[in-house]
């Protein structure tokens, strides 16, 4: 079985469906399917707009709410006709008004429940998925509606539940076996043990492809979007980047942490276990051959996969004469920022132990530095640390690639580059992996940054 995963921008319009269910027809030629939608482009923003607004007493929610009902209504509309088109305003309908009373009553109450806000959320793949497996039924595939909420059980973490992969495996075999139609598959939501809706967090549809492509141990799950490909760069900053035809998994998972938006980070681990591969493929260019993700290998040809960034992050620096040699200061520090919760992007500890920094989202700053003044507060007295400082306007550029690993002089070739290019080097963290050489620079750099290092890389060879 092959899963297909159409992300929010694949389906945003009636149009682009109809590329969509042309696709499916003829894969389904090929093979056998099960197919994970995303919510109709833009919904699941118009959804967290609303909710908004409905919180904090806005009677603004209506007017995005009628929005919303007239979209999905219109692409009912559009994509189907006669009796199925009736029954199926009809259903949708009742799913609408249903939606326009849970967000009347966050608006009477002025407040909204994480476990509200998930079942609010769930509403944009709920209307896509049954809209697009009816749009399907049109075009004389067999197809059928399901929703994912039954069969893949979460934690009660809302917006970013944790999978129980025991019983989701199980769930989801035991359906598959039992529904030979194609089916077409809610992304991004779930449920926890009391049925509570919760979501897989957002871009969360690509990991719903992996799960369910793990549970039926498919043969490859292709993730549809609207470009070529995970790039070797971004081609916003450099026009030459070019699609990356081959990559493995540990590669896919450097390069998606650190910037490429193309997959959801955590959509890799379930292929990788069970060494299924993952396609990025055009809806828009479906000839173009797309990206395989697997653990073959990246092309040979180049000394590096692709270079991604972070573009907006700020840096913690810790310093001071009376760090050096004590022990479990670092194990304080991350454990304070833990219980902070903020997440660590990357780590640079200076060998003589003077002063370690991190790099964090720059929202989250203020609230690392507050909380390490409070932990260190005698440290800071007696000027065993001299001061905690927040650099900002900074980003992370990150060279990566498997081919790297055991190669010298990968490294140097980076740093000669900069220095060609009068680049100030921040900060520098390589992963023991070594498929990963990361770098932190001024943000007017960046772009400066990643076309030389491209050039280097992939042109002059
Ligand atoms: N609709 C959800 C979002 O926009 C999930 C997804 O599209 O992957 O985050
Ligand atoms: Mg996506």
């Amino acid at each position: 079985m092959r899963i297909l995963k159409f992300g929010g921008s694949s389906v945003a319009t009636a149009e682009r469906v109809e590329k969509v269910l042309d696709i499916i027809k003829e894969s389904q030629e090929e093979s056998k399917l099960a197919v994970v939608v995303s919510a109709f482009g833009g919904v699941t923003n118009q959804l967290i707009k609303m909710t908004d607004l409905a919180g904090r007493g806005d009677r603004g929610y209506e007017k995005d709410y009628k929005s919303f009902s007239e979209r999905h209504t219109e692409m009912i509309m559009a994509l189907t006709s006669g009796e199925r088109q009736k029954k199926l305003l009809k259903h949708i309908g009742k799913y609408t008004l249903r939606l326009g009373e849970i967000l009347r009553g966050v608006y009477l109450v002025r407040y909204v429940a994480p476990k509200t806000y998930n079942q609010i959320l769930s509403y944009g793949e709920r209307l896509s998925a049954r809209i697009i497996s009816q749009a399907l039924c049109e075009i004389g595939v067999d197809a059928d509606f399901m929703d994912a909420r039954y069969h893949i059980r979460t934690d009660s973490n809302y917006g970013n539940g944790v999978v129980d992969f025991n019983i989701t495996n199980s769930n989801i075999k035991k359906y598959f076996e039992s529904h030979p139609k194609t089916q077409i598959i809610t992304g991004f939501i779930a449920s926890n043990a009391n049925k509570e809706t919760t979501v897989l967090g957002r871009s969360g549809s690509d990991y719903t492809a992996a799960i369910i492509g793990a549970a039926v141990e498919a043969d490859r799950i292709e993730i549809w979007t609207d470009v070529d490909g995970i790039m070797t760069a971004n081609p916003h900053q450099v026009p030459g980047a070019r699609p990356i035809l081959n990559m493995t998994y540990e590669d896919a998972m450097e390069m998606s942490h650190f910037g490429a938006k193309v997959l959801f980070p955590p959509t890799i681990q379930p292929a990788m276990q069970l060494g299924i591969p993952i396609h990025i493929k055009n809806t828009f260019n479906p000839d173009s051959p797309g990206t395989i993700i697997d653990s073959s290998g990246s092309d040979k040809k180049y000394h590096i996969t692709g270079i991604s960034s972070l573009d907006a992050i700020s840096l913690i620096r810790i310093q001071g004469s009376g760090m050096v040699g004590k022990t479990g200061l670092t194990g304080r520090i991350f454990q304070t920022i833990a219980k902070a919760d903020v997440g660590v992007m990357l780590i640079s500890l200076a060998s003589s132990e003077h002063s370690i920094c991190f790099a964090v989202d720059p929202a989250s700053a203020l609230v690392a530095k507050l909380a390490l003044e409070e932990e260190f507060q005698l440290e800071l007295q007696v000027k065993n640390i001299a001061k905690i400082l927040i650099e900002d306007n900074l980003c992370i550029v990150a060279v990566v690639g498997e081919n790297m690993r055991h190669i010298p002089g990968i490294a140097g070739k980076v740093f000669s580059t900069l220095g060609e290019h009068g680049v100030n080097v921040v900060a520098i963290a390589q992963g023991s992996s070594e498929r990963n050489i990361s770098i932190v620079v001024s943000k007017d750099d960046e772009t400066q940054v990643i076309k030389s290092l491209h050039e280097t890389f992939f042109d002059k060879i």
